[in-house]
């Protein structure tokens, strides 16, 4: 019955839709679906920092695969259909909103840095920043007025990428709590997906340490992309252990991939 089953192209005769820094997208087996592609490349200041870490990209794209199956779960809408193999996963084909949508619960980073909040502080509320998409520019902060006056999103687009951005963080901000983790802030970027003549707002790209920081509970440890951007070593480790918490190892580890989530007590 081996006809029955999908088949993939192989890699050299997929049709390369875009390459990015950290990932490729591929021309999917049916219309409107694509293929992303996790590669091991690690990039920080708009690519001026690069280096190959190996294991990265199959860390990525399981973790990122967990947190969007979960979102599909709960009704967040996401471009993911389902993981095909190590680094690949199929996708929804969307029109990327050229918008890089930041939420921030800690200061950390730019936050600090632009105006002087000692990194750790716990923040009054969420925060949602957005910044243009556009490497030339080096992804410039914007504000709605800019973002409607130019047209990359509408006054509606940005009401529904509020709410999924909330949605989102409360999510994610539980799910990394209950296992010893703090999410301090994260990138997120939404698509636009035809459907039957109805156009709608949703998750795209990828949500890993990649994009987010990650801080241990106990120890402020960071289990994220700060690891590489500030040379501390380490972080296919980081990354391995968000993934070991969240149960999502597979293989040989340790706890089995069926435990779950392990619950740390604080
Ligand atoms: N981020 C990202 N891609 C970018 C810029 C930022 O994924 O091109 C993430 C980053 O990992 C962090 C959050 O967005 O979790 C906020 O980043 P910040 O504005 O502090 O910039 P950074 O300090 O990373 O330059």
């Amino acid at each position: 019955m081996d006809f029955l089953k999908p088949r993939y192209m192989p890699m050299n005769r997929r049709r390369r839709i875009y390459e990015g820094k950290a990932k490729i997208l591929y021309e999917g087996p049916e219309p409107g679906t694509l293929i992303q592609h996790f590669k091991d490349d690690a990039t920080a200041f708009n690519a001026k920092k690069h280096e190959v870490v190996d294991g990265k990209g199959v860390l990525n794209n399981r973790i990122s695969e967990y947190i969007f199956q979960h979102l599909n779960d709960i009704g967040v809408p996401t471009h993911f259909i389902r993981r095909l193999n190590m680094r690949e996963q199929l996708i929804r084909e969307v029109e990327i909103v050229p918008l890089e949508v930041v939420v921030r619960n800690v200061a950390a980073g730019s936050l600090s840095t632009r105006l002087g909040i000692e990194e750790g502080t716990q923040l009054p509320r969420s925060i949602i920043e957005f910044y243009y998409k556009n490497d030339a520019l080096n992804d410039p902060m914007v504000s709605e007025e800019h973002i409607t006056a130019f047209g990359w999103a509408t006054p509606q687009e940005i009401d529904d990428i509020m709410s999924l951005a909330i949605r989102v963080n409360d999510f994610l901000s539980g799910l990394f709590l209950g296992v010893g983790i703090r999410l301090v802030d994260f990138k997120m970027e939404c698509g636009r997906l035809w459907e039957n003549e109805m156009v709608r707002i949703v998750l795209a790209d990828e949500i890993s340490p990649d994009s987010c920081r990650l801080w241990d509970i106990k120890s402020n440890d960071k289990l994220d992309k700060d690891r590489f951007r500030r040379d501390m070593g380490g972080l296919v480790e980081a990354y391995s252990e968000v993934a070991r918490r969240l149960g999502i190892l597979s293989e040989s580890d340790n706890p089995p991939p069926t435990a779950g989530p392990s619950l740390v007590k604080h």
